[in-house]
């Protein structure tokens, strides 16, 4: 069985989606790559994820060519290679349709910084795409998905915003692997909700001021980060 631990890894990450409760049914898909083999790892589509197993799990190339496995990777496949092909220090993807995150992406709005919780895992608003037009929907769907989060980040580095909005769908997050793609899609379901009740106790809450946001995030993230038991420095 070819990449049998990034098989795992990404078994493990789809497991982690539906034990946070961000998951109905067989909504959502977790995936991995291995940079070094130029090989995607992806939930099959439409199986329970009770069954799951390592060898189900799909193998597949950049261009979404199934290498390894029996059943069809999952239908956002297309969606999950443009981000590895766009954003090359992403090594997993999670997309859910999680309750509250996916509340914003339906009525359309980024979801502001309102707290510090927010800021160490995005270092900004998370962002909403543009809706597509009816010709990226008729054809190359799930890949023009993918074109139109890459589009928002053409100005921005995209592990500081690890995740995004996509109109009137849900959210796709992702991380330096599987594991953690998965962990940023939890904490995004969080900072939906939290942004959610903060607007409901103050319709007219304001984000976070820009050096509060600045510290929460550079103090986990980046050259200068001193959060948690990293090496000493
Ligand atoms: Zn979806």
């Amino acid at each position: 069985m070819l990449l049998k631990s990034l098989r795992e890894e990404v078994l493990e990450a789809n497991l982690e989606l539906v034990r946070r409760g961000l998951v109905l049914y067989t909504f959502g898909n977790a995936s991995g790559i291995s940079r070094n083999h130029g090989l995607i790892a992806i939930k099959p589509s439409g199986v329970p994820y009770e069954k799951l197993t390592p060898e189900q799990v799909v193998v597949t190339d950049l261009n979404g060519k199934v290498v390894e496995g029996t059943l069809r990777p999952s239908s956002d496949l297309a969606t999950h290679v443009e981000l590895y092909r766009q954003f090359p220090a992403v090594g997993g993807v999670a997309h859910t349709h999680s309750e509250f995150a996916t509340a914003w992406a339906q009525a359309r709005r980024p979801i502001p910084c309102f707290g510090t919780t927010h800021a160490d895992y995005f270092h900004g608003p998370v962002p909403v795409t543009d809706t597509l037009t009816a010709d990226e929907i008729s054809s190359d769907y799930e890949k023009n998905t993918g074109i139109a989060i890459c589009r928002i980040f053409k100005n921005t580095d995209p592990m500081s915003i690890p995740a995004a909005l996509v109109t009137g769908h849900a959210p796709f997050c992702w991380g330096g692997n599987a594991a953690e793609a998965a962990h940023n899609a939890v904490i995004l379901e969080y900072v939906a909700k939290m942004a959610y009740y903060t607007l409901g106790v103050r319709p007219d809450a304001q984000p976070i001021q820009r050096e509060l946001h600045d510290k929460h995030h550079l103090r986990k993230h980046g050259p200068s980060a001193y959060y948690g038991q990293g090496p000493a420095r």
